[in-house]
């Protein structure tokens, strides 16, 4: 099967007024999804952040629910947290995938809750490109912080999947990154 991995990208994203910035390490955010990616097969969950002191951050909350007490009091919340790299940029985790050119370049999916950066794949598209038949390179789905992924990621992404909408029109889409990821898995792995 199709190795696919997810990350949390803390930089580069936008903030309100459109400007590059990084965003803090979120607990929240870190334990739900790597119950999602643990839940749907993700191969691994890249938590990406440029400065020291928040990847330290990262790698403490996983390291209490994966090692010593918190992994003897809640066994199945280390599971989920055993997925989790703590990586200091993207680019660390394109390599650790395999790299980002070459024969077996691995593919760069985004996700926003608005169409930008060219064209847009739907999901069941995305979700016949993850069928068990399919070989392919493996695949690092990206999910942002902030007021998400900066435009140059999204531009330059292989797949950048449709936004989540609700078949009701209430013109309100903005999902929590946790919520966003667990319903993009379900429709890729579900
Ligand atoms: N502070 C927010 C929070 O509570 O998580 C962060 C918002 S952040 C922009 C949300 C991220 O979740 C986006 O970058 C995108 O990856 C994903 N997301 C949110 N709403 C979405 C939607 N409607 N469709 C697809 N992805 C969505």
């Amino acid at each position: 099967v199709r190795r696919l991995a997810l990350a949390l990208v803390h930089y580069p994203v936008l903030d309100r007024e459109g400007e590059l910035v990084t965003t803090a390490i979120t607990n929240l955010d870190v334990h739900d999804m790597a119950r999602t990616a643990r839940t749907y097969g993700a191969s691994d969950f890249f938590v990406v952040h440029p400065v020291a002191a928040q990847r330290l951050l990262a790698q403490r909350i996983k390291d209490h629910w994966t090692l010593g007490s918190g992994k003897r009091r809640i066994p199945d919340r280390a599971i989920a947290l055993e997925l989790v790299r703590v990586v200091e940029s993207l680019d660390e985790a394109f390599a650790a995938l395999g790299g980002r050119t070459g024969p077996d370049a691995i593919e760069v999916w985004t996700t926003a809750a608005s169409v930008r950066g060219g064209a847009i794949t739907t999901y069941a598209d995305a979700r016949g490109c993850l069928a068990d038949s399919r070989e392919g390179p493996p695949v690092l789905l990206l999910f942002g912080t902030g007021w998400g992924l900066s435009p140059e990621l999204v531009a330059n992404a292989d797949v950048r999947l449709e936004p989540i909408v609700g078949r009701r029109a209430t013109a309100y889409n903005h999902l929590s990154v946790r919520a966003a990821c667990a319903i993009t898995f379900d429709r890729l792995l579900g």
